[in-house]
């Protein structure tokens, strides 16, 4: 069975998800912008996206892929939380349904 997080990882681009929250400038290979973690005031962008899709902080030294960074943007737990709620937004739903235990587990939330 394909892993939920490689797949949402694989399908989504990081930067089009950062894009639409966080106001992003290149900077060398990288996009950098305001951390978007609520505890974190980045007052001088330290937040770097990399062309990887990973993300690091160089302000509070939070990192971590597009679901990690979907659980910052939304205030959500990291981990299964996060990326059912990530995978309803940002991907067909069909990729969902392969998941049933995560689908059943979605219809209990609505
Ligand atoms: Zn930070």
């Amino acid at each position: 069975m394909v892993n939920l997080f490689e797949a949402l990882r694989e399908q989504v681009d990081p930067v089009a998800v950062a894009d639409r929250y966080l106001d992003l400038v290149p900077s060398g290979s990288t996009l950098k912008g305001r951390c978007p973690y609520s505890d974190h005031e980045d007052k001088n962008p330290s937040f770097y996206i990399y062309p990887d899709g990973r993300f690091y902080c160089y302000g509070c030294g939070r990192h971590g892929d597009v679901v990690d960074l979907w659980a910052a943007l939304k205030g959500l737990s990291p981990g299964i939380e996060a990326a059912l709620d990530f995978a309803t937004r940002w991907t067909r739903i069909g990729i969902i349904l392969s998941w049933r235990k995560e689908v059943r587990w979605i219809e209990q939330c609505i």
